[in-house]
């Protein structure tokens, strides 16, 4: 495997790539979760490549940047075990050479306002700024991202179309563990208890969309999934039914459903979602 850090490099073997490259933006602590992108790129492309990047842009003056698990190593033998051909370790000067506030900014309107967006203000531009600079430099002909963060893979779909980008989004099915917690690097916050504990989450979303089905309306069913998150000792920012495609509040008509829900528990904030049909 490649250890690719600078500009100059990248482009220098983006030269010599084909066309067929698949491509996994990750912020690293590597868990089995990005390596099941990794591996649906590997089934699919001739060249893969992984970056690993903490983008400051997309966390909050409040929020767990630096606090954020750095694993450089031990990521990088992961990503060679699993046959990537390279790994992009770009430095902030490599991503916003302009400084921060001077880059090119990307922003998907509606969409990142939306849900998370309400309350991370300004985090899902900050991914869509970094995931479009990526994209531009790496060129992929698809790039990989998980529907554990299924609001994030919509928006970096939309922002793809919007733009005319050449490079497929594939959505991959989360990752969980035998409990149903999906895995998450931020679940290494988690004290022993709330480990325990966080399993609740999917199991409450995997209720409330089976009594959607059921024919539940809604906003009850959204209601008493967030009562029950309350007494379980979870914080929740929200829990909500949306059309799957673009996470617009369901019409009768809508069968593609899917329920999400952010919650803290402590001081990690946990988020997790369920596609379903009714
Ligand atoms: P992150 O490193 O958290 O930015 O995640 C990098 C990519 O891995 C994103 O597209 C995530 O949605 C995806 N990902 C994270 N956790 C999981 C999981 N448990 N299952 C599937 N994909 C995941």
């Amino acid at each position: 495997m490649i250890t690719i850090r600078t500009l100059a490099e990248l482009a220098a073997q983006r030269a010599r790539w084909p066309q067929d490259v698949g491509f996994i933006p990750t912020m690293g602590g590597l868990h089995e979760g990005h390596m099941a992108l990794v591996r649906r790129a590997r089934e699919a492309h001739e060249v893969v490549v992984a970056s690993v990047y903490v983008n400051p842009l997309q966390f909050g003056p409040a929020e767990d940047f630096a606090a954020y698990p750095r694993t450089e190593d031990v990521d990088c033998d992961k990503l060679a075990q699993a046959s990537v051909d390279a790994v992009f370790l770009p430095t902030d000067a490599a991503i916003y050479p302009r400084g921060r506030e001077s880059q090119t900014q990307v922003r998907v309107p509606g969409l990142s306002e939306d849900l998370c967006g309400r309350y991370r203000p300004g985090h899902f531009e900050g991914v869509t700024t970094v995931v479009a600079r990526l994209l531009g430099l790496v060129q992929p002909r698809a790039c990989y991202m998980g529907k554990k963060d299924y609001q994030q893979w919509r928006i970096v779909a939309r922002m793809v179309e919007d733009l005319g980008l050449p490079t497929t989004i594939v959505g991959v099915d989360t990752v969980r563990e035998e409990s149903g917690l999906a895995l998450s690097t931020r679940n290494a916050y988690l004290a022993e208890a709330q480990r325990s504990q966080a399993p609740d989450l999917y199991q409450i979303l995997t209720e409330g969309a089976e009594r959607v089905v059921a024919g539940v309306a809604l906003d009850h069913v959204e209601a008493a999934c967030m009562e029950r998150l309350k007494a379980l000792g979870f914080a929740p920012d929200y829990v909500a039914v949306r059309r799957a495609g673009d996470l617009a509040i369901p019409q009768a008509a809508d069968s593609e459903l899917v329920i999400l829900a952010a919650a803290r528990l402590g001081r990690t904030r946990l988020i997790d979602n369920r596609e379903f049909r009714r």
